[in-house]
């Protein structure tokens, strides 16, 4: 497959700013830095942070397994989405294949480009229907969203049913994997040298607990890279963020153990969620939350509203009919949920 042909006509020759760190980052050395009028005392950030993130991308090509050359870090998994829209999407041209019920983002993104979005609803298990994706696509297909575990169904996706998509898709796979820690399947990563049109997405908004200082990352071949590199805002990840992600990712300890608590905590409550009276279905989750649909899904919400606990209504949603969304919280939270659904 040619990746090349499927870029955008001005992105294929676009020249990237060529920012002042991108010489120098090495702000401890000896070097007298008067080249990006920043003010020169000290505040700890009074410097622009590295635009290429290496510390980061370091410790986390050896946690993936990968290169440093095959990351791309971002402000949230939001922006590193944004960036592939506009490095493969003609406005008002091309268009993009999403399989609902699934992550808001990939529709408020395409709108914001001006691409055209098919919607291939998912089957009754929520497994993409692939013969009807591949169907659906034309020449104008540029990316594919596997959103694996999908939100809000829960399920990661039939292995032999990705594979095939990402063999005969004709554009680009986008493998949203924000819940993949809460999974016990393996990372499409492993097989980003097989497919050069492979796109896989992680965050550390989830599992890593740290929602609040947007970090999200892409893992792609060296030359999707490159060209996302090149449109990316030079500074996107601010020096904060990128302090307490390297942090974060030398404490991995700490992350897993979190993890397997959030784990267990999952069996536990979709064991008290099957006695509650008014829950009909409890779906099977491979992330940190549970989807289950219930007699009447809006007043369920505006009842545990009531009681003051905030749960996620996704009724609205094509095949969530009645369905709510419950992240898995601490013990005491979840302890909470399941007393006040109790009393409803
Ligand atoms: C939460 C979530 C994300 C995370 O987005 P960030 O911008 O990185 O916080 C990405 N994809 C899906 C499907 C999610 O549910």
């Amino acid at each position: 497959m040619n990746v090349e042909r499927l870029l955008r006509e001005n992105i294929k020759t676009i020249k990237a700013y060529s920012s002042a760190r991108d010489e120098y980052k090495d702000a401890s050395s000896d070097m007298v830095f008067i080249d990006a009028n920043e003010n020169p005392f000290q505040t700890n950030v009074n410097r622009y942070p590295d635009p290429q993130q290496s510390y980061v991308k370091e410790r986390l090509a050896e946690i993936k397994d990968v290169t440093t050359t095959q990351i791309l870090l971002g402000n949230g998994s939001d922006e590193v989405l944004d960036l592939i829209f506009r490095a493969f999407c003609e406005p008002k041209q091309d268009n993009v294949i999403t399989l609902p019920p699934t992550y808001g983002m990939y529709s408020v993104l395409a709108d914001l480009n001006a691409v055209e979005i098919k919607r291939v609803l998912l089957d009754e298990s929520f497994e993409p229907k692939v013969s009807e994706i591949l169907a659906t696509q034309n020449d104008n297909s540029k990316i594919l969203f596997l959103c694996s575990p999908n939100n809000p169904t829960a399920n990661s996706f039939n292995t032999n049913k990705v594979e095939q998509l990402l063999r005969d898709f004709k554009g680009i796979v986008v493998i949203d994997e924000a819940y993949i820690d809460f999974s016990n399947q393996e990372s499409w990563i492993s097989r980003l040298n097989d497919f050069p049109n492979l796109i896989v997405t992680q965050t550390l908004s989830k599992a890593y607990g740290l929602a609040g200082i947007r970090l999200g990352i892409c893992f792609a071949s060296e030359y999707i890279i490159s060209v996302l590199n090149k449109i990316k805002p030079p500074y996107n990840v601010n020096q904060l963020t990128q302090n307490r992600a390297l942090e974060r990712l030398n404490s991995l300890d700490e992350v897993n153990l979190e993890v397997k608590s959030i784990l267990k905590e999952r069996e536990q409550l979709i064991t008290q969620l099957s006695d509650i009276s008014f829950i009909n279905t409890i779906y099977r989750s491979d992330a940190n939350f549970v989807l289950v649909k219930v007699d009447d899904a809006n007043k369920r919400y505006s009842q545990l509203i009531e009681k003051g606990v905030v749960v996620r209504n996704r009724t609205t949603q094509p095949l969530c009919e009645n369905c709510l969304r419950f992240t898995i919280g601490t013990v005491e939270e979840n302890k909470i949920l399941i007393k006040t659904l109790n009393q409803l």
